[in-house]
């Protein structure tokens, strides 16, 4: 069984092989992602233009790093959402496109979804509480009567917008992630930042005005970006714990492009070890966004029974929630 994903949701063109004959296994994750003409940030019309333009040499990359030809391929998987509808609406195109070529069936795949799945894929992780962090989400995901579910979640913006906010105002640079990880490494000095969690949510804006305004004020940057880390994974680690302990579950699973910094894995590690619990990462190449964490959640479906849906029956979801997306492997 041969299924083909493609990931569109944001920065990143993504497609992956992934075959399940014994066992799930990936034969490719072929990527290409958008950098903004000027400035940073996300355009989104920009970024959809990218994701059609490079579209079909990621395709035939990722054939030939898997050395399967696309006949052989039982269905195709997209990133239905959630996502920038621009960027979304590009990935669908091209997956009608595909599938009206070749008569193949389409699955919709929940973005975040295929985060989890894939992190449970390669870490071995069997029922976790997922940390979802990156540029555009930041979720605690477990799963619960049928449904992943959203345990707490950011009020306002993202950790990893929040990290790439502050240190593009203060450092220049983009993303923000691996140059406050380093500048941290040097500071010594604690700054006291708004530590914001109300119940199992969290809040971010508070903290990136806040630490800017310090920085303003002459605060030095290497300590700033050691209080920023501290805040926030403490936050972030706090809320995890909550809902381990909330659902009894004994797992923890990190994943999303956050999820390389070296301080947000002691943290969790560190709670994991003292509640007995266990700690797993997944590697960069598939925390970030890419192809074939949506191929392994569309096999998963296509294997349970799910065959798939018509190209003009295919859509896309702005807002598709986590616990709205059918999980029927699971049930
Ligand atoms: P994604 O949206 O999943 O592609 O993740 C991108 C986000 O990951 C950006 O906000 C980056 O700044 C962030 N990121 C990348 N590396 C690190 C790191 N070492 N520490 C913290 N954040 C990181
Ligand atoms: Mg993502």
């Amino acid at each position: 069984m041969l299924i083909l994903g493609i990931e569109s949701t944001a920065h990143t063109l993504g497609i992956g092989i992934v075959e399940k004959d014994s066992g799930m296994q990936i034969l490719a994750n072929a990527r290409d992602v958008y950098k903004p003409k000027h400035g940073w940030g996300i355009h989104p019309s920009e970024a959809a233009e990218h994701h059609r333009t490079v579209a079909k040499e990621v395709l035939e990359k990722a054939l030939s790093e898997s050395d399967v030809s696309f006949d052989n391929i039982d269905a195709i998987a997209y990133s239905a959402g959630p996502g920038l509808p621009p960027c979304l609406k590009a990935g669908l195109e091209f997956a009608q496109q595909l599938s009206n070529k070749c008569s193949k069936l389409l699955l919709p795949v929940n973005h975040c979804i295929g985060h989890i799945e894939i992190g449970k894929l390669l870490s071995g992780a069997r029922d976790p509480v997922t940390l979802y962090v990156s540029g555009g989400n930041t979720q605690v995901i477990a799963y619960a009567a049928k449904h992943y579910r959203v345990f707490g979640e950011t009020q306002d913006i993202s950790i990893g917008n929040a990290i790439d906010t502050f240190i593009r105002e203060t450092d220049g640079s983009y993303p923000g992630g691996p140059v406050m990880e380093n500048l941290a490494k040097q500071g010594k000095n604690y700054i006291e930042l708004p530590y914001v969690v109300k119940g199992m949510d969290l809040s971010f804006s508070g903290i990136m005005t806040s630490a800017l305004q310090r920085f303003k004020k002459g605060a030095a940057l290497d300590d700033l970006c050691f209080s920023f880390q501290e805040t926030c994974y403490a936050m972030l680690t706090e809320v995890t714990e909550r809902a381990l302990a909330h659902t009894g579950k004994e797992e923890v699973l990190l994943t999303g492009g956050v999820a390389a910094s070296q301080r947000l894995n002691e943290m969790l590690g560190m709670m994991c070890n003292e509640r007995g619990a266990k700690f797993y990462g997944c590697p960069k190449e598939f925390s970030g966004d890419n192809g074939a964490m949506i191929a392994v959640a569309g096999m998963l479906a296509f294997a349970s029974d799910q065959k798939g849906i018509k190209a003009e029956e295919a859509d896309f979801k702005q807002r598709w929630r986590t616990n709205e997306a059918d999980v029927a492997w699971l049930n």
